[in-house]
């Protein structure tokens, strides 16, 4: 059987006004399009890695020399992270929404026994993983933690610092301080908070391992690179258990980074095969999320967030999310049951929000790189004449002048 002959794929330009990917920057994606052709131990490609390591210590804000970008997507920083855990090690979980679930149900596949993964090979329960639920809507506090790890007293623990699918944030200080206190190891889901939070992650010394993403607050593509960092403890246990990942073990896929044997060497050696286009536009991502300035750019979203939230609310909305790069909402009371309906119809004309991934079913609506004052414009013009196509009576002029107030 042939395929048939398809024309060229056309993909439209949309808002990306979701939880990521970002919008992304003309910059970005013409470094990009703009490389030369060369391969993965060509000098400059080899140069632009190691900047872009040094880049990310300053992006973390950490001296950790396992500190580099993990090629594929959030989940793929994710799994390297990960990989330090073994069949029977004692784990625990603390998930409040769809990502900290999914990080949960990876850890419970590499924590799970030969036989308990036999008998569920997708889903397997995992004895020595125990999973704090914490409700929708609701952050994981100081006092959760604690209490969890004195009661269970785990080699390691984990959590995500902002959960996108809820949209909270995690106490990430109470979280490290648990640790210490409790002898465990914490690994972080970084995902959406690198690159928007106010974070040095040297100040975290419970916590071993960080992962993140590049198209989220890094502003980098998807399937480039998820930035992530390892302590020098992470880095030792590895040594001492190993993993059973070629591709996604953190210490061999440093090396194309220039780190070997713990150190910081003159060129990278081949660990597979990286993109020139990769790499260049990782590198432009960071050197404007630097430029900006960490703190610049954690201000700035949290004056957006605050603007659009008021916005929102005055047309009926009502907010359950404190992260500052996405507002996660209840439609007015007249839309229960219709939030896909109305979420589709906004997509179906370019205008990509999202809903919730998990239960409760609620509008998320993300401003990554959106934060100018005409792009928060856009979005609460688009939001606020669909909720009036929904027959809501919402007045978007009004809305519009709120955000601008806000904004001022
Ligand atoms: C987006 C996200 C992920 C997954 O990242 P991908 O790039 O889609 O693989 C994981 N965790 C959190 C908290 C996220 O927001």
């Amino acid at each position: 059987m042939n395929a048939p002959f398809f024309p060229q794929l056309e993909i439209p330009h949309t808002i990306a006004a979701g939880p990521g990917p970002g919008n992304t920057a003309e910059r970005v994606l013409n470094a990009f399009t703009s490389p030369g052709v060369a391969d993965h131990m060509q000098p400059d490609v080899l140069r632009g890695m190691i900047e872009c390591k040094k880049m990310l210590r300053e992006i973390f804000g950490t001296q950790n020399v396992h500190t580099f970008g993990i090629a594929g997507t959030g989940w793929s920083g994710l799994d390297a992270m990960f990989s330090v855990i073994h069949p029977g090690d004692k784990v625990v979980m603390f998930v409040n929404g769809t990502f900290s679930g999914i990080d949960e149900l990876s850890v419970r596949m590499k924590a799970a026994t030969e036989e308990e993964l036999k008998a569920n090979p997708l889903n397997p329960q995992a004895a020595s993983v125990v999973t704090i639920p914490v409700p929708h809507g609701q952050s994981v506090t100081a006092e959760i933690v604690d209490e969890a790890l004195a009661e269970h007293k785990p080699k390691w623990a984990a959590m995500a610092h902002w959960e996108t699918g809820s949209g909270r944030i995690n106490d990430v200080k109470g979280f490290s301080d648990a640790c210490e206190k409790h002898g465990a190891m914490g690994l972080i889901d970084a995902v959406s908070s690198l690159g928007i939070a106010e974070l040095r992650i040297d100040d975290y010394p419970g916590i071993v391992g960080w992962a993140s993403c590049p198209q989220k607050g890094m502003m980098a593509l998807p399937l480039t690179y998820a930035p992530v960092s390892f302590s020098d403890r992470y880095i030792a246990e590895l040594r001492k258990v190993g993993s059973r990942s070629f591709v996604h073990n953190p210490i061999m896929e440093a090396r194309h980074w220039a780190i070997i044997d713990g150190q910081d060497v003159e060129k990278g050696t081949y660990h597979r095969t990286h993109s020139p286009y990769a790499v260049a536009s990782f590198h432009e991502a960071l050197r404007m999320v630097l430029e900006q300035g960490l703190l610049q750019r954690a201000e700035r979203y949290r004056k957006a967030e605050k603007a659009l939230r008021a916005a929102l609310t005055s047309m009926g909305c009502s907010v359950t999310s404190n992260m500052t790069s996405l507002i996660v909402l209840d439609l007015p009371e007249k839309l229960k049951g219709k939030e896909k309906d109305f979420v589709n119809a906004c997509r179906a004309e370019s205008f990509g929000i999202w809903p919730t991934l998990s239960e409760p079913t609620q509008v998320r609506v993300g401003i990554l790189n959106l934060i100018s004052e005409a792009e928060l414009t856009t979005i609460v013009q688009r939001f606020g004449e669909m909720l009036n196509r929904f027959e809501v009576e919402a007045d978007v002029e009004a809305a519009v002048a709120e955000l601008k107030r806000q904004l001022s």
